[in-house]
């Protein structure tokens, strides 16, 4: 009898587990590449996904133009500096090509903000900030995460002016 109960509670807790998880960093919900040569880089994804970019979109306040491929559920950002001080030329200079953040979808961006600063991690921006393809975005500094640079985006809804 005790048995049933402790297996009860388990999949109770089980389920709030599940439950508080998927509240939180919901999916990947892309894969940023830094790249050199956007045409290029275009036509290379192409073929890799075969599917075509569907979006290019400049983010003028990072200095970046970004191209967007939905391949199935995967989606992939490329990013290309658009002045010598884009973040995106620094980490192409010091790093060269390659996979440059893996962003995660949030439902409710600023308790993701609340909650990961309370952790002890550093958050690049203080408010989150608009970034390209509809969204509201933030970045934790990579010095804290094992060098990946994560970013958290959340759709911007209609009824939303700015944080
Ligand atoms: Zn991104």
């Amino acid at each position: 009898m005790s048995f049933v109960i402790i297996n009860k509670s388990y999949s109770f807790l089980k389920f709030i587990t599940l439950a508080s998880y998927f509240k939180s960093m919901n999916k990947i919900e892309h894969i940023g590449i830094a790249v050199k040569n956007m045409d290029l880089s275009e036509q290379l994804f192409t073929k890799i996904l075969n599917v075509k970019s569907y979006k290019r979109e400049v983010v003028a306040s990072e200095s970046v133009l970004t191209s967007f491929f939905q391949a199935g559920p995967n989606k992939i950002e490329l990013l290309h500096p658009t002045s010598e001080e884009s973040p995106i030329q620094k980490f192409l200079d010091k790093k060269g090509e390659g996979i440059h953040h893996i962003a995660f979808a949030v439902d409710n961006i600023k308790e993701e903000m609340n909650r990961l600063r309370e952790e002890g991690f550093i958050l690049l921006n203080e408010y989150p900030k608009k970034g390209a393809d509809g969204k509201w975005v933030c970045f934790l500094h990579p010095k804290g995460t094992n060098s990946v640079l994560i970013e958290l985006c959340q759709d911007i809804r209609d009824t939303e002016d700015g944080f």
